[in-house]
């Protein structure tokens, strides 16, 4: 469309001493347009191709305006693959031609274009499907793999302007190893709240010599922020660069999400906290409150 490929009349009018005339028809020159439409040996391809196109329906003098006036009949993305498809077989058969004097048979022109168009079309497909798959959001809480600790944390608003916070850790085969609660008496914004959680939770995974952890929230706005490890200049971002401070301290920390019904053990834990007047650590137990929503995580866990 740039008028660059080296058609012989292009590069006659460039000043090369070069014969113009088409090297497959032998009677005209061979322009652009003549060389991937007009010649007699293109137009072959074209109507015998799966567009059944026939060129000279469209008009142009040149080889855009040529597809400019087929673009204004044809629309769907997989006729254009097929018809670029053919385009360059055009210019591969008319170079072989050209240079090595060989004529390559037309239906292996559209097959060779067809085929090139399905396996491109399919590999968009799979990639598709497979950006489709990263994107669905995690429901259940799955164990982390072997050798990791996963964290769920969250927080509970309590309308005594308190917030509860809540974490449990747990091993690849989903037994807790830890399990902490913390009632802070003050208010704060639910994102905040679930980033003190959080941090809470690491704190005390820290404290436990926990140094392989997974990170898990039910709060997009937290885990987006922890994913590009970037924290705004507000209360939610000091507690969020805290949290990133802290997960440089630990050999291997990687952080997920969980939709809310995932992440049951660390919220009841966090609604628990306020029956608890200080901060609470169980090591290799949790209290008995907690003990069904451990096991109902178990139980699609593993089923
Ligand atoms: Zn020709």
């Amino acid at each position: 469309m740039k008028g660059a490929v080296a058609a012989r009349q292009c590069l006659f009018q460039r000043g090369m001493n070069i014969d113009p005339i088409c090297p497959m028809c032998g009677s005209e020159n061979e322009t652009i347009l003549h060389m991937l439409a007009l010649c007699p040996e293109a137009k072959r391809i074209w109507y015998l191709s799966p567009l059944r196109l026939e060129v000279e329906k469209y008009e142009g003098v040149g080889f855009g305006e040529w597809c400019g006036s087929i673009r204004v009949l044809h629309k769907d993305p997989h006729w254009w693959n097929i018809l670029f498809a053919i385009l360059w077989g055009i210019w591969l058969r008319r170079n072989v031609w050209s240079y090595e004097n060989r004529k390559k048979d037309l239906m292996d022109v559209i097959q060779k274009a067809v085929s090139v168009v399905g396996d491109y079309e399919q590999a968009q497909q799979a990639l598709s499907s497979s950006e489709g798959r990263h994107q669905l959001l995690e429901s259940k809480w799955k164990p982390p793999t072997q050798g990791m600790i996963k964290i769920n944390s969250d927080a509970a608003i309590f309308d005594n302007s308190a917030v509860g916070l809540g974490g449990v850790m747990r091993d690849a085969l989903g037994e807790v190893v830890v399990a902490t609660c913390l009632c802070l008496r003050s208010k704060y914004e639910v994102d905040v709240a679930e980033a003190l959680a959080l941090r809470h939770s690491l704190r005390i995974a820290l404290e436990s010599e926990f140094r392989k952890v997974c990170l898990e929230t039910d709060c997009m706005k937290v885990f987006s922020h922890l994913t590009k490890g970037c924290a705004p200049a507000t209360i939610l971002g000091m507690v969020i660069n805290d949290i990133m401070q802290l997960a440089r301290g630990c050999q291997s920390c990687s952080f997920s999400f969980v939709k809310r019904s995932g992440n049951g053990a660390a919220h009841a834990l966090a609604k628990l906290s306020s029956s608890y007047g200080d901060l609470r650590v169980w090591m290799e137990e949790v209290p008995s409150e907690i003990s069904p929503f451990v096991m109902a995580d178990l139980a699609s866990a593993f089923e």
